[in-house]
C-alpha cells in the first residue's frame, strides 16, 4: 500500500496551480449549505445598479443544468448555452439513491431501481451484492437525454435563460471588473437551423462542458488523464430483459478491462454494456467484445441499437478556477476511479459552484470575485478528496491482476463490505465501520489476497 503513489490527485489539494490563488484561512471558512446559510459578499466587489450579475454556463449536462438553476433560484441573470438540447450523453446512468432525494427528481425518470448485483470475478464466480439494502434501498438507473433535459427544463422554469448553441471561445476581460466575452454558434428558431454566430458579455463563466472542455482551454487549465468507455446498448428478448429487471452485473478480469471493469447496466427497454480503460485505449473494442462474450448467456439474441464511446477523467485538472471562470463536473474532472462515477458528482459541484457565486454577489447585487469562485473549490475539496482517494487506492489494489480481482470478488460477498460500500455510495457520506469488522475484513482481505495468489502459482505450474 505503501508504494501506492497520489500523484492523481495533482488536481486536488497538493495542486500548485490551484493553490498558488489560494485564499486566506477566513476566507476558506465553510459553512452550511446556501438555504440555511447568511449571505456575505466579498467586501471588495462593487454593487452592480441596474441589473444583476450575469452568469453563463456553459454546457446543459447534469452539471450546467443543476448550476443554471441554482443560479437563476438566487437572482442570477443566468444564461444556459448547450449544443444539443437532445444529446445523449453515452452514459452507464446510474445514480445513487440520494441524488433523487437531493436534487428532487421524479420517480418517472427513473427507468429502473436496482436492488441486486452480481458481482463476476475473472474465473466467473459470481457473488451476489444487495443482501443489505433496505426495502426503500436501490440504485437508479436513468437515461441521460431523459435526465438532462429534465434538469434543463427545471432551470429553465426557474428563471435562466437555456440557449441551444455551440460555445466557440471567450475573450478573457482587460481590467478587472470588465465583462467577459463569449461567442458561440447560435442555433435557435431565428436562425432556421442554419446556425449564426453570436456573443454574449457576462460577468463569470462556469464551464459545465464536460470532459473535452473547451472552457477548460480558455482558461489554460490543463489536461488530465483519461479513460476511454464504449458501451453498447442492446435490446434483448422481453423474457431475458426480465432477468435484468432490478439487477445489473459488474464483470472484472484482464479480458474486459486491464484496469476497470465491463458492465450489463439495465435501461427501460434494453441494456447497456460496456468497458473501460486508461491503460490500453486502443485495444477497448476487444475488451468490448470480452464483456459481452462473458455476459452472452444473458444477452444472446439482442440488437445493437446504439454504438457509443466517450473520455472519462481520472483525476481533477490542475487549475479548476481562474478570476470569474470556474470549471465543475467532467470539464473539473470529478469522476472517482474504481466505480466510473460521475453524475452526482457533476450536479453537485455545479450546485456547489452556483451557490458560491451567489452567496459571494449577494443574490446577484455585486460583482464576484476570484475568492467566491475558490470558495467552491475549498468545500469541495474537504467535502470529498478522501472519497477520491480512498477509490483510488482501491482500484490500484484490486484492479491490477487477476488474483486480486478474484480476492476483491470474494471480499464482496461480505456482508460487512457490501454494507459499507452500498451505504457510501448511496448516500455518499463516509460511513463510520465497526472496530471488530474492520479487524475481521482486514484479516479476511489478506487472507483472500493470498488465497488468490496462490491459486494463481499453482496455475501458473500447470500451464508451464
Ligand atoms: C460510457 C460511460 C458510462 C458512464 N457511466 C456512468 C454511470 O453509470 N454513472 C455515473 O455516475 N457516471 C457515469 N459516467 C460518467 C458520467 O457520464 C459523467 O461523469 C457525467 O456525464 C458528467 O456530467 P457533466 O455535466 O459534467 O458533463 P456531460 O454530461 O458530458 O455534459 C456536458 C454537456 O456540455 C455540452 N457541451 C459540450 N461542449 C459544448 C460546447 N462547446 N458548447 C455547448 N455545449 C457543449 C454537451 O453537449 C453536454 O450536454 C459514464 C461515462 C461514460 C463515458
Amino acid at each position: 500500500m505503501a508504494s501506492i503513489s497520489f500523484k492523481h490527485f495533482a488536481g486536488l489539494r497538493q495542486s500548485t496551480l490551484d493553490n498558488h490563488h489560494s485564499l486566506s484561512s477566513t476566507a476558506a471558512k465553510l459553512k452550511p449549505i446556501i438555504r440555511l446559510r447568511k449571505i456575505t459578499a466579498s467586501v471588495n466587489s462593487p454593487k452592480l445598479s441596474g441589473r444583476n450579475l450575469r452568469v453563463a454556463v456553459i454546457g446543459g449536462g447534469p452539471a450546467g443544468g443543476s448550476a443554471a438553476e441554482t443560479l437563476a433560484k438566487g437572482g442570477i441573470e443566468t444564461f444556459l448555452i448547450e449544443r444539443k438540447l437532445d444529446n445523449c450523453k453515452p452514459c452507464g446512468g446510474a445514480i445513487p439513491l440520494c441524488m433523487v432525494g437531493e436534487f428532487d427528481l421524479p420517480l418517472d425518470i427513473i427507468d429502473r431501481r436496482v436492488t441486486k448485483m452480481k458481482m463476476i470475478s475473472p474465473s466467473n464466480v459470481a457473488v451476489n451484492i444487495g443482501k443489505t439494502l433496505k426495502p426503500h434501498e436501490y440504485i437508479g438507473m436513468v437515461r441521460r437525454e431523459v435526465l438532462d433535459s429534465y434538469l434543463r427544463d427545471r432551470a429553465a422554469g426557474a428563471g435562466a435563460s437555456v440557449m441551444n448553441g455551440l460555445f466557440l471561445k471567450l475573450d478573457l476581460p482587460q481590467s478587472p471588473n470588465a465583462p467577459y466575452t463569449i461567442h458561440y454558434t447560435a442555433y435557435d428558431a431565428k436562425t432556421g437551423g442554419a446556425g449564426q454566430r453570436r456573443t454574449l458579455e457576462v460577468d463569470a463563466v462556469i464551464g459545465a462542458d464536460g470532459a473535452n472542455s473547451r472552457v477548460a482551454k480558455c482558461i489554460d487549465a490543463g489536461e488530465y488523464e483519461y479513460a476511454i468507455a464504449f458501451q453498447e446498448r442492446i435490446k434483448i428478448p422481453e423474457r431475458k430483459m426480465a432477468y435484468y429487471e432490478n439487477l445489473a452485473e459488474m464483470y472484472v478480469g484482464d479480458d474486459v478491462s486491464p484496469d476497470f471493469y465491463g458492465w450489463v447496466f439495465p435501461k427501460c427497454d434494453h441494456v447497456a454494456v460496456g468497458t473501460g480503460t486508461v491503460t490500453h485505449k486502443s485495444d477497448i473494442k476487444k475488451f468490448q467484445l470480452a464483456t459481452r462474450n462473458r455476459a452472452k448467456d444473458k444477452i444472446t439474441g439482442g440488437k445493437i441499437i446504439r454504438v457509443e464511446a466517450h473520455p472519462i477523467p481520472e483525476h481533477p485538472r490542475p487549475r479548476r478556477v481562474l478570476d470569474r471562470v470556474a470549471l465543475v463536473g467532467d470539464a473539473a474532472g470529478y469522476v472517482t476511479k474504481c466505480s466510473g462515477e460521475g453524475i452526482y458528482f457533476a450536479a453537485k459541484s455545479g450546485r456547489m459552484c452556483a451557490e458560491a457565486v451567489v452567496e459571494g454577489s449577494e443574490s446577484g447585487r455585486r460583482m464576484v470575485e476570484e475568492a467566491d469562485m475558490r470558495r467552491y473549490l475549498e468545500r469541495w475539496d474537504k467535502k470529498y478528496w478522501s472519497t477520491y482517494k480512498v477509490l483510488d487506492v482501491l482500484q490500484k489494489v484490486f484492479y491490477r491482476s487477476n488474483p486480486a480481482r478474484e480476492a476483491f470478488v470474494e471480499m464482496c460477498g461480505d456482508e460487512y463490505v457490501q454494507k459499507m460500500t452500498f451505504d457510501s455510495y448511496l448516500y455518499k457520506r463516509v460511513v463510520p465501520g465497526n472496530p471488530w469488522e474492520d479487524l475481521k475484513l482486514a484479516v479476511g482481505t489478506v487472507g483472500s489476497l493470498v488465497r488468490a495468489y496462490g491459486l494463481r502459482r499453482e496455475m501458473d505450474k500447470i500451464e508451464a
